[in-house]
Order: C-alpha cells, then structure tokens, then sequence
C-alpha cells in the first residue's frame, strides 16, 4: 500500500469547496501542513452555478468555476496541498487519524471534514431511468442541450429559481413546478423570474413521473389542490429540489442529525477530538458560499488550536 512516505500531516480536509479551500487557507496560512483531498474537481456545488452574485467583493458577480479556481489558487500559494482521490474509508478515533483512498492512505493530526452535498432525487417513475437523457440535477452543465426545447424544472427554492433563470436563455420555455403556493427563494431571483417572459410558474403541483423511452418527452404532474392531473410537454427535467449531505462515511463514527447532517459545536467540533466539519455536510441554518467559507476558517482555526493545546 503507497502510504505517501508516511507523512504525517497537521491537518486534513476532506472536500474540495469553498469550506474546505477556505479551510485549507487558514490551516497552511498558520503555518501548518495541510493536505486537501477532493474526488472530482475543486469547487463542489458552486461549479455548478453559473453566476454566484451574493458572495462579497465580486460586485457583478462570478461564475462558481472560476471562484472555485480562485480559491484553491489562493490556498496552494500558501502551500496546501492537493490530492484528488476518493476517501474510502475513515479512522478517526486514535490521536493520528488514517484517511483511506484504495491504495492510498494519509495521515494527519486533525481533520476537517468539508464534504458537502449533492442534489436529492424526486424519487418517482422515469427518473432514473432518464437520468442524463433528458433528468439533469445540473443546469448550467446541461442547460445549452435543451436550446429551443420546453423544459421543467422541479423545485421552489433558489437553485430551482436561478436553473429556471439560467435556462430561459436556452429554452424555448421553462416551467417551474413547485409543490406549494409560495416560493423559497430570495425576492431578487423571484422577481427577475416573474420579469422573463419564457419563464411559468405552476404552483401547488407536484412532478408524478417522468414520461419518454430514449429521451423525456414529458412529465406528468398533478394539481395538490384540484387532484387534477397534467401533462408538460417537455424534453427536460431539471430537479432542484435541495440537497442531501455526503456523510455517509462518517455516520457511524460522529453525531449527526436524522437526515445526516453532521452535528457540531460554534468551533466546528464534532463528537470526536481533532475531528470538525464544515459547511453544507454539518447542521447549520444557512448554506451558502459564505457561510461555507466562514466554516472553514473556523473549523481550520480550532483545528491548529487543537494542536497547540496538544503541544503537536
Ligand atoms: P432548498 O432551499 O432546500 O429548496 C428545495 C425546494 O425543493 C423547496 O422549494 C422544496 O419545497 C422543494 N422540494 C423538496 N423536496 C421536494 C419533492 N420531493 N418534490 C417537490 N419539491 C420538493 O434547496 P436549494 O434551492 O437547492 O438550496 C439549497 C441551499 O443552497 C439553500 O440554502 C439556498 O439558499 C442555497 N443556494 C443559494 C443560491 C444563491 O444564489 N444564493 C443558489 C442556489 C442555492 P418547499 O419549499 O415546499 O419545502
């Protein structure tokens, strides 16, 4: 097994968005060694997101991949360093905490957990059978297939919103189906929605299947108040309809809440010593790119607090 010289790390973050950069940055700008170990690409959910507009010091906005660049720039300048791998297995518990990656293991004093969250899935018919022929979780990466076409979008909070914002400068027209009658998000992206001309809101309805063979050629949907029964002509499905966290390798290891959500103390702290979490993964009233941030500032902080108290 390559044990990578069997270094032993100050810290380690696992998960590579804006709580594990900005964790990253803390724990290397302290001094300390650090190690960020993401699976895919930097950035996590906001690589998804065409324009974050509420994030400080970007008075027009940026799109998430080139924040995302930004951030791990900023944290590797101070020298964290980066390992894509995919963590398999966790071991927490002793004073030097193993972080397992098939044939790679890595070992550090403290570690921050900053996995975050992926989409939640409807959970009805049609749905995974079309799942990248027509059912995207991902606007901006899917958006341009559907130029011309009708598409839905499933959800009223505001990644639901902003997808259906997005969308309408591809789509011939997007509808967006929420299952109440008041919408979650934020009044400016409700506004410029009600403003774009392509762009319908069906309310009190909820998706029931996805219907086509080899492409979506529509979804079935049904009124909560009526009963009645409709189908939207549409040859997409975008289902933004919130997020699970990624904790499954920890559930069994730390407190975490009845969904997951990995609970923790206002240091970032978790149920073990040396071992935080930070951002979407944790319990934690607002999840955004700041609030992401700040957590991982604050969970890097106690995690090299943690180390001097330990004299390490
Ligand atoms: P969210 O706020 O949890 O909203 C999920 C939406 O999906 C809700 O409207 C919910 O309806 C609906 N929903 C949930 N389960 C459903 C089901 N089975 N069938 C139909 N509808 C269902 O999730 P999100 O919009 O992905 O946002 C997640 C976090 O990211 C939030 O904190 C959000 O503010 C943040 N975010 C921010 C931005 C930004 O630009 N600032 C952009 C994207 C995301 P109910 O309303 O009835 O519960």
């Amino acid at each position: 097994m390559e044990q990578n010289a069997n270094k032993i790390y100050d810290v380690a973050i696992i998960g590579g968005g804006p709580a594990g950069l900005a964790a990253g940055l803390y724990a290397a700008r302290a001094g300390r060694s650090a190690i960020l170990i993401e699976e895919l690409t930097a950035g996590g959910q906001i690589t998804k997101t065409h324009n974050v507009e509420n994030y400080p010091g970007f008075e027009e906005g940026i799109d998430g991949f080139s924040l995302a660049a930004k951030m791990e720039r900023q944290a590797t300048r101070f020298g964290l360093e980066m390992k894509y791998a995919s963590v398999r297995e966790l071991a927490l518990t002793e004073n030097v905490k193993r972080i397992g990656c098939g044939k790679k293991e890595f070992f550090a004093r403290a570690v921050i957990l900053a996995t975050g969250a992926e989409p939640r899935l409807l959970g009805i018919p049609g749905e995974v059978e079309q799942m990248g022929t027509g059912v995207s979780y991902c606007a901006t990466c899917d958006g341009a297939f559907f130029r011309g076409m009708p598409v839905a979008v499933i959800g009223g909070g505001d990644t639901a919103v902003s997808d259906a914002l997005y969308l309408s400068r591809f789509a011939e027209r997007v509808y967006v189906v929420h299952r109440r009658d008041t919408l979650r998000a934020a009044q400016v992206l409700q506004d410029a929605a009600r403003q774009t001309e392509n762009i319908e809101f069906i309310l009190d309805c909820v998706p029931e299947e996805i219907l086509g063979g080899d492409a979506v050629e529509g979804l079935r949907i049904k009124n909560k108040k009526t009963e009645e029964a409709h189908v939207l002509a549409v040859k997409g499905v975008f289902v933004a309809v919130g997020t699970m966290p990624r904790s499954a390798l920890v559930r069994e290891l730390l407190c975490c809440d009845e969904n997951g959500y990995i609970k923790t103390d206002a240091q970032m702290g978790t149920s073990l010593p040396g071992v935080y979490a930070a951002g979407d993964v944790r319990v934690t009233p607002l999840r955004q790119v700041i609030t992401a941030a700040a957590d991982g500032a604050v969970a890097a902080t106690s995690a090299v607090e943690y180390l001097m108290q330990k004299g390490e």
